[in-house]
């Protein structure tokens, strides 16, 4: 098993990583990020780690993991390095909890969804559908002292600075700048029901497998900021970011397991090899070989070389 005690040396090489939320088994969304990370790192003969996201634990689906490792390998996809699972990992994200509260910047929250809203209403602010509540800092002390981050009833907030303003280069779509006071507000490190939540946990966890660049979908972008600032917060460095074009459905809403988004068909290997195919085209890859009479090797290794079209194609 991945050791975080002992996380490899950094190489200076490129690492990179799929850290798919097991809710499901791969559509044709995941798939894309699946392949867009896995060419990114051939490309640059880099490492792919394969990290099964599994820290809300309510919303996965038991069995989901092994479907999706499944699904990857039937595509040629194979990661490299011990497959680690959030899950397991709880100590460790409590560990970078305790250096964040050591700095005096966590509180405990005991708003409800309810309360936020009722209070932004109260301000004359609308939150637009789909999208989320800037936290008004109702439970934000004047001071903060430590926490005692021992009240599990109750969830617990990263304090940010005034007007944290955050900017970061995506390696494809160019220079980004977020306000995450103004945007985001204080957001939540650990929930009411105990549970870590992914803005912690994924920082954690990419600095620990020295990750240097995160390849993955463009509705991950307004979390990036977020990010950031824990990295810098906690000392980590900042990997390079490349967001890919989102496959959306005939609404305009991206597949999900809320949107049922049907699962990838890799019966057989001709059939995996349609579904990598598409999710190539969505990448905007061209010349591609046609699929028939090659094998998933032979077609993934004409894709690396095709990749540079799309992506950084450098480190
Ligand atoms: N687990 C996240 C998801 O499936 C992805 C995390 C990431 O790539 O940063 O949406
Ligand atoms: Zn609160």
């Amino acid at each position: 098993m991945y050791d975080a005690k002992n996380p490899p040396p950094p190489t200076g090489g490129y690492r990179g990583r799929f850290a798919p939320s097991p809710t499901g088994p791969l559509h044709a969304g995941s798939l894309v990020a699946a392949l867009g990370s896995w060419l990114d790192a051939k490309k640059n003969r880099g490492q792919w780690l394969l990290r099964i996201e599994d820290i809300d634990r309510p919303r996965c689906i038991s069995g989901a993991d092994q479907e999706i490792m499944r699904q990857l390998l039937a595509c040629g996809l194979q990661w490299d390095e011990e497959v680690i699972w959030q899950s397991e990992r709880q100590e460790t994200y409590q560990k970078a909890l305790e250096a964040l509260n050591q700095q005096k910047c966590v509180y405990s929250c005991t708003c409800s969804r309810q309360t936020i809203a009722h209070t932004l209403t109260s301000q004359g602010i609308q939150t637009p559908r789909n999208q989320e509540m800037v936290y008004p800092a109702t439970c934000r002390p004047t001071q903060i002292e430590m926490d005692s981050l021992s009240n599990r009833a109750t969830a617990l907030r990263l304090a940010l600075p005034k007007n944290l303003l955050i900017e970061f280069e995506d390696e494809h779509l160019g220079s980004h700048t977020e306000n995450v006071s103004t945007q985001v507000g204080d957001f939540v490190l650990r929930r009411n029901d105990g549970l870590f939540t992914y803005q912690l946990a994924v920082v954690v966890d990419d600095a620990e497998q020295n990750i240097t660049h995160i390849v993955r979908g463009t509705d991950l972008l307004n979390n990036t900021a977020r990010q950031i600032h824990l990295q810098n917060i906690l000392g980590f460095s900042r990997p390079k970011y490349l967001h890919l074009p989102l496959v959306v459905d005939e609404h305009g809403e991206k597949l999900s397991k809320q949107t049922l988004a049907t699962q990838i068909n890799t019966e057989n290997s001709q059939s995996a090899l349609l579904e990598l195919q598409k999710a190539a085209t969505h990448l905007g890859l061209r010349n591609l070989p046609s699929g028939e009479n090659r094998s998933i090797a032979e077609w993934l290794l004409a894709a690396t070389h095709a990749w540079s079209n799309y992506g950084s194609g450098k480190t």
